[in-house]
């Protein structure tokens, strides 16, 4: 899962990208209104944490052009304390959530967490699909109620098919959502990744339809 963080205080922001970056997420970061507004209207996020305090553009402005020009990603508005008209701006203004400044960290990742999974149609965080197990809050992943070790990168992709489990999932989009802007973005690295976890989960875990994309056995109508 691929995040954006929006922030122009530096520490915060580094504590936010820590933070997301251990709970599964390959994070970004920008540090202002105008590179924010160009950022998530051209790339693929599946989350955006945006502070409304930013320089160069203000954060609800950015919001605003975002959701006009049809951009999806949820997006959780951070507001200054006591803010109330932020937070309805907000809200206005199309975010999915909002948490006011100070924040713990652990409550902006549970919220983190659950839009996600609330874009993807999912109620709970524990995903069965076929012989799978997916916790998508521990990021463990079950074979047949046995626990199999995923690495970072093949737990992004199980949770990546889980969370889009209605439909196929096509490699560049895969790779969109797996690597960041800097990474090479190579079709053969994800066929490789999916090889790896074919030996790992064995055959029909993870179904291919060629041309289309993959998807996990069992999630299909
Ligand atoms: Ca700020």
């Amino acid at each position: 899962m691929r995040a954006l963080v929006v922030e122009d205080d530096r520490r915060i922001a580094e504590d936010l990208a820590r933070a997301l970056t251990s709970a599964g997420f390959r994070v970004e970061n920008v540090a202002d209104g105008e590179a924010a507004w160009f950022q998530g209207g051209t790339e693929a996020y599946d989350l955006i944490v945006l502070d409304l305090g930013l320089p160069r553009l203000d954060g609800l402005t950015v919001l605003k052009r975002w959701r006009a020009e049809g951009v999806e990603a949820p997006v959780l508005v951070l507001t200054a304390r006591g803010a109330w008209t932020e937070r309805v701006e907000g809200i206005d203004a199309g975010a999915d959530d909002y948490l006011p400044k100070p924040f713990r960290m652990e409550e902006l990742l549970a919220r983190a967490r659950a839009l996600v999974r609330r874009s993807g149609g999912l109620a709970t965080a524990q995903q069965e699909v076929g012989a799978l197990s997916v916790d998508l809050n521990r990021m463990t992943v079950a074979l047949r109620g046995v626990p199999v070790s995923m690495t970072p990168l093949e737990f992004r992709v199980i949770a990546y098919l889980a969370l889009h489990r209605s439909r196929m999932v096509p490699p560049t989009e895969l790779i969109e959502h797996l690597y960041g802007d800097d990474d090479a973005k190579e079709a053969n690295a994800v066929e490789a990744i999916i090889a790896r976890l074919r030996r790992k989960l064995g055959a029909g875990v993870i179904g291919t339809r060629r041309g289309f994309g993959y998807y996990l056995e069992g999630a299909q109508a």
